[in-house]
């Protein structure tokens, strides 16, 4: 509808292909800089800037179709999306990396139906692509549905412990993916039934869901990666059927990149992504009560802002070990602070980061940089772990599964094999949390009634600053 040279020149498929290559030049480049929190909001900007010009250039191919539709598709989604976003609490990022996921999972799902039925079922279409055009359908469909799954249990809408159908779980999970694939063979086959195509993606949703429903919350982190990367493949089908470079590049891009993820976090977490969809690891927080009496009924040693204070400060090296509760309290600022002013009576501090504390992926280094914490003093679990024999005070703030010696050395532990850091070698351990209660696997830990450790109860920042305040004093 657009008429001139001007538009012919800007609907000219040759102008679309130099903006796609511009686009996924920004999408690479932005890419490179997510490998370090220094560079990654720019890394994240030039990405954006690339998506933007991908979505331009699809535009202009057909300005004028649907413009309303175009419109107010995007309205909803920048109105939905940039509050969601601008207004998420650190802690609660994965659950909202969930939901975006699943949406993008949906999507792809809902452009296979809208395909199927505006070319009369595939009807005319060459195979290849009716059966990327399934693909992208089913694998859209699990996406979109455990993504949701995977949310409700993060979020805590519901129960983050292993939730299956026994011994029928199963036997009803190949049914229900035998119906999806069935009837994606019969589409493929000629079938020009939307009732199948219907069937296809409610049987690939319950699919889905039946995936993550036995996935214990500690293997979550794993899950949503994976979900992920399924859905970048889903898109990269939909771009061949729709014959869309954009699609095909982005949605290779978040495979691929998801699929490494995925498998690097699994190998942290001494799993098999086998093993992770098999469920059963981990059972979301427990509320143990707070006492005297610890894990395995063990002698809680409490202690005191001011005995921790005079302990660090003679110290020579103190290890920090920030976990999920640093980062509920926001603390840090305040152990930024408390860290310069031990530095600033000589004591070496560094801080230990395990690749599932918190709650995302990098959720310790994100809150530490946010603190302007040195990046060189952030050490990796395999570069502490060697270093708490001669640590003198490892101060544990909100850590909990990630320090468990069980995962270590009790067969019988539901995260028994998990790489831990190795907190209970030092000379002495200081835990900073509210009460007894357990952490995400919803387990005990005996690094709590260890007798080299003692435990200051409280809030994370209100403890940090109440030790500060004591070591200002001294
Ligand atoms: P945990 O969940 O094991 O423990 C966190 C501890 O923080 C709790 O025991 C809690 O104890 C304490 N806490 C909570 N709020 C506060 C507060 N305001 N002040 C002080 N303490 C507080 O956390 P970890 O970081 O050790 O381990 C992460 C766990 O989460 C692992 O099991 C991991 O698999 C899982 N996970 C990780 C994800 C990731 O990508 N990193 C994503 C999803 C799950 P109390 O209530 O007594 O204060």
């Amino acid at each position: 509808m657009m008429n001139g040279p001007l538009a012919s020149f800007l609907t000219d498929a040759n102008f679309k292909s130099v903006l796609y290559i511009v686009a996924f030049s920004l999408f690479i480049y932005g890419l490179s800089g997510l490998t370090g929190p220094k560079t990654a909001v720019r890394g994240n900007r030039i990405a954006a800037i690339g998506m933007s010009i991908a979505v331009v250039a699809t535009l202009l191919v057909d300005p004028f179709h649907n413009p309303v539709l175009i419109i107010i598709g995007s309205l909803i989604g920048v109105g939905v999306g940039v509050p969601a976003a601008r207004k998420v609490k650190m802690t609660a990022m994965p659950q909202m990396v969930a939901l975006f996921n699943g949406v993008g999972g949906g999507a792809v799902a809902l452009i296979a139906w809208a395909e199927f039925r505006t070319s009369g079922g595939f009807d005319v279409t060459p195979t290849y692509i009716v059966v990327f055009s399934l693909f992208s359908a089913i694998v859209g469909s699990v996406s979109f549905w455990g993504s949701n799954i995977a949310f409700g249990k993060l979020q805590e809408l519901i129960s983050g412990a292993p939730i299956t159908l026994k011994a029928l779980q199963l036997p009803v999970q190949a049914l229900v993916g035998l119906v999806a694939i069935g009837s994606a063979v019969a589409i493929a086959t000629g079938s020009t039934s939307e009732g199948l195509m219907v069937l296809l993606l409610i049987s690939a949703g319950v699919f889905g869901v039946l995936l993550v429903l036995p996935i214990g919350g500690a293997d979550m982190p794993v899950v949503i990666s994976l979900l992920n990367a399924f859905t970048g493949l889903a898109a990269a089908a939909a771009g061949v059927s729709l014959d869309n470079q954009a699609l095909i590049v982005a949605g290779m891009i978040v495979g691929a990149s998801g699929t490494i993820l995925t498998q690097q976090m699994a190998i942290a977490m001494n799993r098999t992504i086998v093993s992770v969809i098999a469920g059963g690891f981990g059972g979301g927080g427990g509320d143990a009560p707070a006492g005297a009496a610890g894990a395995g009924g063990g002698t809680v040693r409490s202690t005191s802002a001011s005995d921790v204070a005079i302990q660090m400060a003679y110290a020579r090296l103190v290890v920090i070990v920030p976990g999920y509760g640093m980062a509920v309290s926001q603390a840090q600022h305040a152990v930024k602070e408390m860290a310069n002013l031990l530095e600033s009576k000589g004591v070496e501090v560094k801080y230990a980061i395990h690749p599932v504390a918190g709650r995302m992926p990098g959720h310790m280094n994100v809150l530490l940089a946010e603190a302007d914490v040195p990046y060189e003093q952030l050490k990796e679990m395999d570069d502490i772990n060697g270093e708490f024999k001669r640590t003198d005070v490892s101060l544990v703030i909100g850590a909990n599964d990630v320090t468990n010696p069980d995962a270590r050395n009790k067969a019988d532990s539901p995260i028994y094999g998990m790489p831990i850091l190795n907190v209970d070698e030092s000379q002495s351990t200081i835990v900073l949390k509210r009460s007894m209660s357990s952490g995400y696997a919803g387990i005990d830990n005996p690094l709590f009634v260890d007798p080299k450790t003692s435990m200051l109860f409280g809030d994370a920042k209100a403890s940090v600053e109440a030790i500060t305040e004591e070591l200002k004093a001294l």
